[in-house]
């Protein structure tokens, strides 16, 4: 019984404790952190590659032994220099996503926003960006969801990394249909002239564009020939997940 009582005032020290100095949950495993959004053994995973390394071209994670994914060893990208994602879009991560596209949980930005600063300062140190754009949504889905979770991530980036974010660089049309039933192939066609370049002169800019998640490139590829059409000297990606080709 004493140790029932023990364990009890243990456990409520430790609520004690958390309600002072509430941590963050690592946004890979769950799991309650001080460290920034990433817990001690899911930073180490992610410093040695643990979950796959990045596709040569792409945000896709391939195995350790390869250096490109299937299809970039097909064609590599054509309108970007290169895309990173943090993570595999799977388990903890994938649900917190969904959280943050479809349930209004915006608040989940500032610390998708800290992994992505990682992401940058790892993945594109030598680069010195000119601007940091965001994947457009339609008017509609604006309306209906109320926010933009790509701008959202664009300007947590942009404290984190210190590069002004532009809004209304890119528009989409409002008459794409839904990319979640289509395969890789109907996706590409589907996106390719889907996002459309605004009247705004980028030439020479270094532009980094933030997303949520890297799946067949689709969105990131219509971006970015929409961004080098204005003019943009280079488009490098970075986005919070990534599918895997373990092929
Ligand atoms: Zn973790
Ligand atoms: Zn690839």
């Amino acid at each position: 019984m004493a140790e029932g009582f023990f364990t009890l005032l243990k456990e409520y020290g430790k609520a004690a404790v958390e309600l002072l100095f509430p941590g963050e949950t690592c946004l890979i495993c769950g799991k309650t952190t001080n460290q920034g959004y990433l817990c001690k053994s899911c930073a180490d995973k992610w410093e040695n590659f643990a979950w796959g390394r990045p596709c040569d071209y792409c945000g896709v994670f391939v195995r350790q032994e390869h250096s490109q994914c299937r299809w970039c060893q097909i064609e590599p990208p054509l309108y970007i220099e290169r895309a990173r994602a943090f993570g595999v879009y799977q388990g903890y991560l994938r649900d917190r996503l969904l959280a943050f596209k479809y349930e209004g949980q915006t608040s989940l930005a500032k610390g998708f926003g800290v992994l992505l600063t990682k992401l940058v300062v790892r993945e594109f140190a030598g680069i010195s960006f000119d601007l940091i754009s965001s994947v457009p949504v339609t008017e509609k889905t604006m309306a209906k969801r109320g926010y933009n979770q790509s701008l959202l991530l664009a300007q947590a980036v942009s404290s984190g990394i210190g590069v002004p974010w532009a809004d209304h660089l890119l528009a989409k049309r409002a008459d794409v249909v839904s990319q979640t039933t289509l395969g890789r192939e109907a996706r590409i066609a589907n996106m390719r002239d889907a996002i459309v370049p605004l009247d705004v002169d980028l030439t020479g800019k270094r532009i980094l564009l933030v997303d949520d998640i890297f799946t067949t490139g689709a969105t990131a590829y219509a971006c970015g020939k929409a961004l080098k059409q204005m003019g943009a000297a280079g488009v490098w990606v970075i986005t919070v997940a990534a599918g895997t080709d373990f092929q």
